[in-house]
């Protein structure tokens, strides 16, 4: 039998909810809540993508990502790949290591543990340099690695979305220099809401997304990198076809295209959203993000919630990871979430069960996380062990 399903499949029939809700808060890192003018973006235009105006679009939206990076628009460019997060980071780690020169990845968490995964694939002399999930990064350590093994392209997550720490890339950056190295950072969750002056701390490529903290829909990912760093990219074989990074950039520089069909809509959308960041201010959208970061923490110590991250380490404006306590369930208070319509994710590897994320990209004010601290904490007096048996 197949299993209940809010989609109607008889053919002929429209999509319609039978007994499902149709939209939730997604206090989640991705996917969020997209402003009713990227919603919009994505069916106001049909054009094709060997048109004009999709060349027009193209140019816009690598331009914008400049822009929304705070780069110097004469020396940095970006590209655009149609693939989520993942697809940016394996791009530049199958494109950008010199042939059987060492790369070593910088792990504290689920994200820095897929760089190093993507990377030993692609490169067979990837060196990790292991921290346990949530410790700051280990410098002298990263250091002596360097040292050693003298990479062509060090790989790092600068905010860490499994625990929301942010990694020192300026510090990074400084060694990676040192020993000859070039930085690659995952940025993917941190665009557009912590800063990173990349040309001052030295690095190369930076990935992002266009469904995270940027707030469009997930299908896009970028590279931000100087136009010296791609054109480099030609001088060294790339290990993949469909992500070579350097035919991107020569596609959109020559022709003002992309290899193969891009996800317009998406483009569409993607363009909205950078816009409406620029309307508000690079600076001053960083701001309210992380007032509204700030203002999650002060609603969790209000209901006695302890935070993962000790108040002393550099933490994002994306998300809190707050500890559940000891005897609650988090599947059973997941659920008791979801049925006042918000979605949370819980902790992953060493936090399973032991935490949840409040995630305040995309469409969230302050009014909104105020009504969901208040669901968190009946939903917490609900879910304590043995309470539901009682009942
Ligand atoms: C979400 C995320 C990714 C990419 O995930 P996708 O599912 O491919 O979009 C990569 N790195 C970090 C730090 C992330 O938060």
């Amino acid at each position: 039998m197949p299993s209940a399903t809010p989609f109607s499949t008889s053919v002929g029939a429209s999509i319609g909810p039978a007994g499902f809700r149709r939209s939730f808060h997604l206090l989640c890192p991705g996917p969020v809540n997209v402003d009713p003018r990227v919603a919009q973006a994505l069916t106001a235009f049909a054009f094709g993508h060997r048109e004009e105006e999709f060349e027009a679009l193209l140019d816009v939206l690598r331009e914008r990502i400049v822009q929304v990076a705070t780069l110097d628009p004469k020396r940095y460019t970006s590209v655009v790949l149609t693939g989520s997060g993942t697809a940016a980071n394996e791009s530049v780690l199958a494109s950008a290591p010199g042939l059987g020169r060492a790369v070593v990845v910088l792990t504290n968490g689920e994200f820095g543990e897929r760089l190093a995964r993507i990377s030993t694939v692609h490169n067979p002399g990837t060196v990790v340099v292991e921290h346990a999930w949530a410790q700051p990064l280990d410098l002298a350590k990263v250091e002596e690695t360097l040292a050693i093994h003298r990479p062509s392209l060090v790989a790092m997550v600068h905010h860490e979305t499994s625990s929301g720490l942010l990694n020192p890339v300026a510090a990074v950056g400084a060694l990676a220099r040192k020993y000859g190295a070039q930085l690659f950072v995952d940025g993917v969750s941190s665009f557009s809401a912590d800063p990173i002056d990349l040309d001052a701390a030295g690095v190369t490529f930076m990935s992002t997304s266009s469904g995270k903290a940027i707030g469009s829909f997930p299908g896009l990912s970028m590279v931000i990198g100087t136009h010296e760093a791609f054109r480099g990219l030609g001088h060294r074989p790339t290990r993949s076809h469909y992500l070579d990074l350097h035919r991107f950039y020569e596609f959109a520089e020559i022709h003002r295209q992309t290899p193969n069909t891009p996800a317009v809509p998406l483009m569409l959308a993607l363009n909205e959203a950078l816009g409406l960041a620029l309307e508000e201010g690079v600076r001053e959208r960083m701001q309210r993000l992380q007032g509204l970061a700030h203002r999650v923490r002060a609603r969790a110590r209000e209901l006695g919630l302890a935070t993962l991250l000790e108040a002393s380490v550099p933490q994002s404006s994306v998300l809190t990871s707050i500890l559940l306590p000891d005897d609650v369930d988090f599947e059973a208070f997941r659920q008791a979430l979801r049925v006042h319509g918000f979605v949370i994710y819980g902790g992953k590897g060493p936090f399973s069960g032991k935490m949840f994320q409040v995630s305040t990209i995309g469409e969230v004010d302050g009014d909104l996380i105020d009504a969901f601290f208040e669901v968190v904490r009946e939903a917490i007096a609900e879910c304590r062990v043995g309470r539901r048996s009682v009942a």
